[in-house]
């Protein structure tokens, strides 16, 4: 019964629909369905975008960070550490390649991997540092790439949440040795199915990830490696070069959305995100920490407004993953946060009036609740 929806993914597709409509009839009338000619110009376009050599389009976010995994070397008796407050799939990713999850604390203000909680977690067994660019917000990546450099660990950026965001004017994808992007339909790039990507600047990666994902074909009946079939859908290539070019506008629109937001927030009792120094924020979503997160929820939805929680499980929670991660210190904020965190409605269709409409129901609720949440917690291992 909402009216309005966290993610209005049709009403944006609706938008540039024409667009869309030619795009997939191109592929129909070609009949390259199988890594076909939208497959290499999407690659082509993105790798471009993201200011990268190499771009491999794959089935899934999730196929994406476990073949770069995998490409880099990593497998049985090694370590990958990340961080507990991230979608699934980012610690599915290390467990697929045999390594275990080494998971670490947030940082209470960008809610991203905690540099200090990194260092202190990397045993002789660690081989990389995943870190999520949460939300579309960069992590801390030149603290993070020090500490690699420092260790010679690979840094592999989880941006399936960051299509366009940047760290000190460099784009997402291009700041570590290789990234993996979604492009899930919520996506701030997404298709209309599953569909992922890797892109990095190291050939050797590039070369494994392109015949990995083909059965581990260099040539036609040459099978050098154990391959899988992971390949960028044809079709879904075609619709994601067209939204490719409206991913700027609509990343800006989402900045101006999240801008009002913070305008009729800043004097209520809820914690608003905060953009780093130096970063392009994309708002994936919009989260704010409150009292009584709940209640808020209920009291949303009973106006129609849909919210969510992202994420209500911290990485070590989940029944597949609580026997295989490695935790070296308590996850004091995660363990807080997602009981307080809640994702307003953001989408580049969203409308002013709606956010005022949300934002006084959020005020109402905060002005009726007690303590406000402030407390941060920093955890010094
Ligand atoms: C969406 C997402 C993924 C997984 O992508 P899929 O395409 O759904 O497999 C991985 N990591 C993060 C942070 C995500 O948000």
């Amino acid at each position: 019964m909402s009216t309005i929806p966290l993610v209005n993914v049709r009403a944006l597709n609706h938008e540039i629909r024409d667009e869309i409509d030619a795009a997939v009839s191109g592929v129909l009338d070609r009949g390259d369905f199988i890594l076909g000619g939208a497959v290499e110009a999407f690659e082509q376009a993105f790798a471009r975008y993201c200011g990268v050599r190499y771009c491999i389009g794959v089935g899934s976010g999730l196929d994406a960070l476990t073949l770069t995994l995998k490409g880099l070397g990593i497998g049985n008796g090694d370590e990958v550490i990340t961080v507990a407050n991230t979608f699934i799939a980012t610690a599915l990713a290390i467990c697929h390649t045999g390594a275990v999850p080494v998971v670490v604390d947030h940082d209470p203000n960008t809610y991203n991997i905690d540099p200090h909680q990194i260092a202190a977690a990397i045993t002789s067994r660690t081989k990389a540092i995943l870190p999520v660019h949460l939300y579309g917000q960069p992590a801390d990546m030149d603290a993070i790439l020090a500490i690699a450099s420092e260790h010679g660990l690979w840094v592999v950026e989880d941006a399936a949440q960051a299509h366009g965001a940047r760290y000190q004017g460099r784009v997402c994808g291009s700041l570590g040795d290789a990234a993996a992007f979604s492009f899930y339909p919520g996506k701030n790039l997404g298709a209309m199915g599953d569909a992922g990507a890797i892109v990095t600047d190291r050939e050797d990666l590039a070369q494994w990830a392109r015949a990995a994902r083909s059965y581990g074909s260099t040539e036609k009946n040459v099978h050098r490696l154990t391959g899988f079939n992971s390949r960028l859908d044809t079709i879904q290539a075609a619709v994601l070069r067209v939204k490719l070019s409206h991913l700027d506008r609509w990343n800006t629109r989402r900045r101006a959305l999240a801008a009002q937001y913070h305008e009729l927030l800043a004097e209520s009792n809820v914690v608003l995100p905060e953009a780093g120094d130096n970063v392009d924020h994309v708002y994936h979503l919009y989260v704010i920490r409150c009292a009584e997160r709940d209640a808020l929820r209920s009291t949303l939805e009973q106006h129609g407004i849909a919210s969510g929680v992202h994420y209500p499980t911290p990485l070590h929670g989940h029944a597949s993953l609580m026997h295989r991660c490695r935790i070296p210190h308590d996850l004091l904020n995660a363990a807080t946060f997602c009981d307080e965190i809640v994702s307003l409605p953001l989408c580049p269709c969203l409308k002013d009036e709606q956010v005022e409409e949300i934002a006084a129901v959020v005020i109402e609720h905060a002005a009726s609740c007690g303590a406000p949440v402030l407390e941060l917690q920093t955890a010094t291992p």
